[in-house]
């Protein structure tokens, strides 16, 4: 029977797992649980290899969530007190506090409206002296310009926060690759999920990937634990977590692919509402679709009648950062970072999950047009 039956349709349903997945799953958890290597073991080992390999770079380092995993290559990168990250306010506040919490200072530049990532043009005028990195962000899932913001940065390097785009691409290479550095999350609902948190750096870097390996373990030595090298912390991905996430990989393409499908789905049936559809593939790229999000007029309203009608709509994200109770010490007020209001003023997210049903879209995009009329 269908799930629309039921009528709701969620945001996310993670529990549409592959049956296969979670019986693979128990069997990691009996193996690891049997060998007694719950940190640094040889998942963690075989996981760092494969998504480094998915990536096309030559590391990666396994970290406990995407945050660190952005804070702890941001310092590596040299970012701290007296330095300045710039980086764009339409986003996940993670993003953000990641930069903060190296003691550096977020420098935040308007995005385009046209793709809702970081505006290239605006980057030469927000880099000087002080420049540790530029953190562009792959909002959605789809791969900011890329080329146009290397080429205004020049030689600062450049970290992509891909917590939203594992396995998006951009010029035949994926995310993750795309610049001198990138840290991604594996909070349960993205692209890939682990069964908790879990991040990873990854890098052609070798020494910036060591320096990682180091700060996400105390500082330490990789040849001498007792030895620490610099201030680190406790930051590391766990065994489990590695080999949950070594069983969801392979699917990894599959399930963007039915992420996509369900977008064109979309897209299709919504040609014709009052709503600015999320742009496509970057040309000769491709978008992973983290989230399907439209512009809508009146915003608030439409999603409160879209949750009332029983659908799992959202808004990703309705405060932009520089305008949370908590960051108004980075002393951008209202009006200054003008698309990136507009945007989060606009924008609604809708169910869009590997495993989501035709019928389900079909709901939404009945309700949506039900909600516009
Ligand atoms: C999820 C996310 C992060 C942080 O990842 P966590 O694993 O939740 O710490 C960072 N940046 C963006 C854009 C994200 O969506």
């Amino acid at each position: 029977m269908s799930r629309v039956a039921g009528r709701e349709v969620p945001l996310v349903d993670l529990s549409r797992l592959d049956p296969a997945i979670v019986a693979e799953a128990q069997e990691a958890f009996e193996r690891i649980s049997r060998s007694g290597a719950f940190t640094f073991g040889a998942e963690l080992e075989a996981f760092e290899t494969e998504f480094a390999e998915y990536c096309g770079t030559a590391h990666c380092v396994g970290v406990s969530d995407g945050t660190d995993a952005l804070r702890l290559a941001l310092s590596a990168l040299e970012a701290g007190p007296g330095r300045e990250v710039v980086t764009v306010a339409h986003t996940f506040i993670a993003t953000i506090e990641a930069i903060a919490s190296t003691g550096a200072t977020p420098v935040l530049v308007d995005v385009d409206p046209a793709t809702r990532c970081m505006d290239p043009n605006r980057l030469a005028a927000a880099i000087g002296p002080k420049t540790a990195a530029v953190l562009p962000v792959h909002l959605y899932g789809r791969p900011a310009p890329m080329g146009e913001i290397l080429a205004a940065a020049r030689e600062v390097p450049v970290l992509e926060d891909a917590a939203q785009a594992h396995g998006a691409e951009l010029g035949g290479r994926r995310t993750g690759s795309l610049a001198t550095a990138a840290g991604f999350s594996f909070y349960p609902t993205k692209n890939l999920g682990a069964m908790g948190d879990g991040g990873a750096v990854v890098s052609d870097d070798a020494e910036l990937a060591a320096t990682v390996r180091s700060l996400r373990h105390h500082g330490a030595d990789p040849g001498d634990a007792n030895r620490h090298l610099r201030p680190g912390s406790t930051a590391r991905l766990d065994n489990l977590q590695a080999a949950l996430l070594r069983l969801k990989l392979p699917h990894l393409d599959a399930w963007n692919e039915e992420r996509r499908r369900a977008a064109e789905r979309y897209r299709a049936a919504l040609a014709e509402l009052p709503v600015v559809l999320p742009p496509g593939d970057p040309e000769g790229g491709l978008h992973v679709y983290h989230l399907f999000v439209v512009e809508v007029d009146e915003r608030d309203r439409v999603l409160s009648e879209l949750r009332s009608a029983e659908v799992g709509a959202a808004a990703h994200y309705p405060t932009p950062a520089h305008l949370q109770p908590g960051w108004a010490a980075l002393g951008y007020g209202q009006g200054s970072l003008p698309h990136t209001e507009a945007a989060a003023a606009r924008c609604l997210t809708l169910p869009l999950f590997p495993g989501i049903e035709d019928a389900e879209i079909d709901r939404v995009v009945e309700a949506l047009v039900s909600v516009l009329d």
